[in-house]
């Protein structure tokens, strides 16, 4: 049996697979603020070149990559399948587990998949510059090394306690030539603003959100990118999940599940769909679960409703799964799964029942991101470790019912830059956070006024 299902830089899919064409029901229409009409093109054109806004709300099943784009993925696509043949005997589990390791990008994640795709089309219709929010710094890399490599700048505000707290992901992004500024900053009236009413302000995503908006509006040659959550984001991450099913077709097996970590929904949109598309077309019966911290549950105990995607209220209303655009995720180490709602797309499977939502406190999740570093090798990004915590669940059931099952899971990135988390949990200090239900009610009664 091998290991490591490798695939040439040939069989790199040449369409990203888009499920809006296949989705029993489709998502709910994404609403202006203001009038609370259906958006239209015309009011994300400020934001996003026509090529993305088109890919947002197109119903084409499969969406040609642009040879450029294809050629740029080649430097670390396609990623490795790997069979956790260690990982499996210490769980002592009949469960066969395989992972897809997004890891081997140059951000260390799956983010570049879609930065580079959202940087060359850009490009193409003649824009300059991007500006982009970053919160614990993986979607400011992956927007950095994408803006290098297609010849554009890259301005990137970074909230300001993780650019004191996480200096190196700052340096990084400086090395690929992008201007990292500390949000709240003065470049913008939103963080003049803030800064005027309290000048010791550490920030927040939904803050630095409002500063990279405000600056992209600003110019006719600046446009915005945004790391999650979109469609068209979703899209582009499908790379992976139609990489995994030619392997899979190698290895002469196919998962009984796939597993991944939720934040905004773009990984595990991306490993999902493709297989998704065989149980809606072939008729498998794969199960997909999403896994969300325990500490910002908005798939299990959050609400379907319309929201803001920022904590400001500058973008459209999107239908989805939310905490509450105000809701306050507490201080976990996982960053990249610390927001209030999950995509549309995500939102309407999981309201029809095609995929499925856990949610796992950060102490054990850490548990079993320690138990996969020491059997793999590879140290887990703090947000892999929810998918990985997940996975040691299903491969005990396994084991107390005497069934082997085949396991997926996505290992969206390393965690080497990741280290002061590692040492919290090392050193005894972690603790788990617990969000009571009056919490989330409140934060949910605040968004009630938003509704269509
Ligand atoms: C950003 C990030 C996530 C969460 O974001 P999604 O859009 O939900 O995928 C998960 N894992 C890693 C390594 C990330 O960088």
């Amino acid at each position: 049996m091998e290991k490591k299902i490798l695939l040439s830089e040939k069989e790199i899919p040449e369409n990203w697979y888009n499920i809006m064409a296949d989705m029993p029901n489709k998502p709910l229409p994404p609403l202006h603020p203001v009038t609370k009409k259906p958006v239209v093109p015309e009011d994300l054109q400020p934001l996003f070149p026509m090529e993305l806004i088109k890919q947002e709300v197109s119903t084409e099943k499969y969406i040609p990559i642009p040879e450029e784009v294809r050629d740029i993925y080649k430097i670390w696509r396609p990623s490795p399948l790997i069979r956790a043949y260690g990982f499996e005997k210490l769980l002592d589990t009949p469960a066969k587990i395989y992972y897809k390791y997004e890891g081997v990008s140059p951000a260390g994640s799956h983010k570049p998949n879609t930065a580079i795709a959202q940087a060359y089309y850009n490009k193409k219709e003649g824009i300059k510059r991007l500006t982009t929010e970053t919160g614990a710094g993986q979607w400011g890399t992956a927007l950095s090394i994408a803006c290098q490599m297609l010849g554009l700048e890259c301005e990137v505000y970074m909230v300001k306690i993780s650019y004191n707290q996480k200096p190196y992901r700052k340096i990084l992004m400086n090395t690929f030539g992008a201007k990292v500024f500390a949000s709240p900053s003065k470049n913008t009236e939103a963080g003049r603003k803030i800064l005027t009413m309290d000048p010791e302000n550490s920030g927040s995503l939904g803050l630095a959100i409002s500063e990279a908006v405000e600056r992209a509006v600003m110019r006719d040659d600046t446009k915005y990118a945004l790391g999650s959550v979109l469609n068209h984001v979703l899209l582009h991450q499908t790379v992976i999940g139609l990489e995994a099913i030619k392997q899979f077709e190698i290895a002469g097996d196919m998962p009984d599940m796939v597993i991944a970590p939720i934040g905004g929904g773009s990984n595990f949109g991306g490993i999902v769909f493709p297989f998704l598309r065989l149980n809606l077309e072939e008729g498998k019966n794969i199960r997909f679960i999403a896994v969300e911290p325990a500490s910002c549950p908005k798939l299990t105990r959050g609400e379907f409703r319309y929201d803001f995607g920022d904590t400001f209220g500058m973008t459209p209303l999107i239908p989805m799964y939310t905490l509450g655009h105000n809701f306050n995720p507490s201080p976990i180490h996982a960053g990249g799964l610390r927001y209030h709602g999950a995509g549309a797309i995500i939102s309407q499977l999981l309201r029809d029942k095609l995929i499925e939502a856990q949610a796992i406190n950060q102490l054990e999740c850490f548990d079993a991101g320690l138990k996969f570093a020491q059997s793999e090798g590879i140290l887990p990004a703090p947000e892999s470790t929810h998918g990985i915590a997940q996975v040691v669940r299903e491969a005990e059931k396994c084991k107390m019912e005497g069934k082997s099952k085949t396991i997926l899971f996505n290992l969206s990135g390393h965690g080497n830059f990741d280290m002061s988390s590692y040492e919290s949990y090392l050193s005894g200090n972690m603790v788990d956070y617990e969000v009571s239900s009056e919490e989330i009610r409140k934060s949910l009664h605040e968004i009630d006024s938003l509704q269509a």
